[in-house]
């Protein structure tokens, strides 16, 4: 059984068409299951604008379908011996190495970014699943003897039952591994909608966690869209929702979710910051800023989208920084050695579009203007070139929104401390970067800075897997973190058992409080 079905569709309406489209369906309880609901979406190559897939929405029957099935798994799952369940999981990390590149080809032609890019997304997420091996000593409890006489106390951690994961176009693989292995080796079953535009790659992974021994029904993927989204967060049989999205997603799922009494963590958009002092090594700057700024289009979640040049930091940067965008090779990501690839979708290459135009209206300085890009045998492609603009003051559109393209605003301040006014002053707090040799400077920075990660000469600070990753502010609703401990705490609750083994019992009345005795 193959998760994607290929068909027969319309004639290809361009050069470099695919001949087919490929009809994307479910996995629920160890099975393809085909569209039902007559609900269906279109999927792209962003480099070709051709549509490659039609993935099916699920309706309420397909998402409570999934539910059920990972209800009655749950049963023997969560009981089931931690040997049983990290050898499985040992087999399930072998697997995805030896597949990493069918899922880095995934995620190129459906998301866009480069094939190298794709590969380390798909070792990211590897590393939580090699994380959540190590479920038995993660899980462990705390042990107390004779906290009173003969009587013993214990903590334990147990999984909740079913949870779902709902999570983003832009790392379609990495981040619901964010999710997935340490709730299902800490004992949940697992429902998961991945975003809608880019949906191959968890219907691989589906039939890879098969192959590893996963009982069915363990780890189920529902696609779709806000329906299938409504109905897991009011569904009562689903104890936690894990979600990464934008903001405005993050806060309906947080309200909506723990509404219906679940545990919710709900990671939103971003607008990372980069303060850059004068004695910075600005060689190393420029590169980390450009890298940042323009990998991946600038659809990370941790790109850095503004620089802050510190005084005379910033006309020392903007050459360096001209010359390197423009050294970008920009095209299809799986072809040639290009450094970076179109954008996710049309409607959204627009948006990142017109926003650089209402900069330039604005009065930024559009340094370098992306805007003319052609990719040659690639005309229907999401393509925009890099860009940079020169003199963002914070009341700009340009800064003030989450562009998600590849897009470098670049705000001029006077000092330090305006530096981490601005950055505090901002709605979205997830990632943070500041480029200095005074070591005094950035101990400073990393204690007063109101951010959830923070990178000292180091642009993008994603967290190992064995710390956790996520945002303050409105880059978060919730109260913990993704991976880490902090993931192993949000997928279990604990109890903690107070026990005595008879011997001499205590007979008779006693209605006051236990104390110690
Ligand atoms: P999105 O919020 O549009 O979609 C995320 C998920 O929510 C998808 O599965 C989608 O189907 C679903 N969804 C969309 N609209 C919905 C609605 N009205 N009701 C219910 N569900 C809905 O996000 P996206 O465009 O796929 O991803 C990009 C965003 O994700 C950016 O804002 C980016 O910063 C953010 N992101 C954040 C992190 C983080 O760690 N904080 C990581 C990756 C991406």
């Amino acid at each position: 059984m193959t998760a994607r079905r290929t068909i027969e569709k319309a004639p290809p309406p361009a050069r470099h068409a695919a001949a087919t489209i490929a009809e994307i369906g479910h996995w629920i309880d160890g099975q393809l299951r085909l569209g039902d609901a007559g609900r269906s979406g279109p999927v792209f190559n962003p480099a070709s604008g051709v549509q490659t897939g039609d993935v099916a929405f699920a309706s309420i029957e397909v998402v409570d379908a999934a539910v059920r099935a990972a209800k009655e798994a749950f049963v023997t799952w969560g009981d089931m011996g931690l040997g049983r369940r990290t050898t499985i999981l040992f087999r399930f990390r072998e697997l995805v190495a030896k597949h990493a590149d069918d899922l880095a080809r995934h995620i190129t032609r459906e998301h866009g970014k480069v094939f190298s890019d794709a590969k380390g997304e798909v070792q990211r997420g590897l590393e939580v699943v090699e994380f959540a091996c190590g479920i038995p000593q993660l899980i462990k409890g705390e042990f107390s003897q004779n906290v009173s006489t003969n009587v013993d106390s214990y903590s334990i951690r147990q999984p909740l039952g079913v949870v779902a994961g709902i999570t983003p176009f832009n790392f379609p693989v990495m981040v619901p591994m964010w999710m997935y292995p340490i709730a299902i080796a800490a004992g949940n079953t697992f429902v998961l909608k991945p975003s809608e535009k880019d949906p191959s790659g968890s219907m691989l992974i589906a039939e890879l966690w098969q192959q590893a021994g996963l009982p069915d029904g363990v780890f189920n993927v529902v696609n779709g869209d806000k329906v299938a989204v409504d109905r897991i967060l009011s569904h009562p049989d689903i104890a936690a929702v894990s979600f990464v999205g934008s903001t405005p997603i993050a806060k309906y799922i947080y309200e909506t979710g723990t509404r219906h009494g679940k545990r919710v963590q709900a990671l939103g958009g971003a607008k990372n910051h980069m303060v850059v002092l004068p004695d910075a090594d600005m060689e190393l700057a420029a590169d980390s800023a450009v890298n940042a700024a323009f990998g991946s289009a600038g659809e990370r979640c941790m790109a850095i989208s503004v620089l802050v040049g510190v005084g005379s930091a910033t006309d020392k940067l903007i050459p360096l920084i001209r010359d390197r965008a423009k050294a970008i090779h920009v095209g299809d990501g799986l072809e040639g050695n290009n450094d970076m690839g179109p954008l996710v979708t049309k409607p959204h290459m627009e948006r990142v579009r017109g926003l650089v135009e209402e900069g330039v209206r604005d009065g930024a300085k559009l340094v370098v203007d992306g805007r003319a890009l052609k990719v040659t045998d690639r005309e229907r492609g999401f393509f925009l070139g890099p860009c940079v603009f020169d003199n963002v003051r914070p009341e700009m559109s340009v800064y003030k929104e989450e562009i998600f393209g590849p897009v470098l605003s670049v705000v001029r301040v006077e000092s330090y401390d305006e530096a981490v006014a601005l950055v505090n002053s901002n709605p979205y707090a997830n990632g943070v970067a500041i480029f200095t040799n005074d070591g005094g400077a950035a101990r400073t920075f990393e204690s007063e800075i109101q951010v959830g990660m923070v990178g000292i000469n180091v642009p993008i600070p994603v967290p190992m897997a064995y710390y956790s990753f996520g945002g303050w502010k409105n880059s978060l609703f919730g109260d913990v973190h993704v991976h880490g401990q902090e993931g192993v705490r949000f997928y279990t609750r604990a109890k903690v058992v107070t026990a005595r083994w008879p011997e001499p019992h205590l007979r008779g009345k006693n209605l006051g409080f236990p104390t110690v005795t």
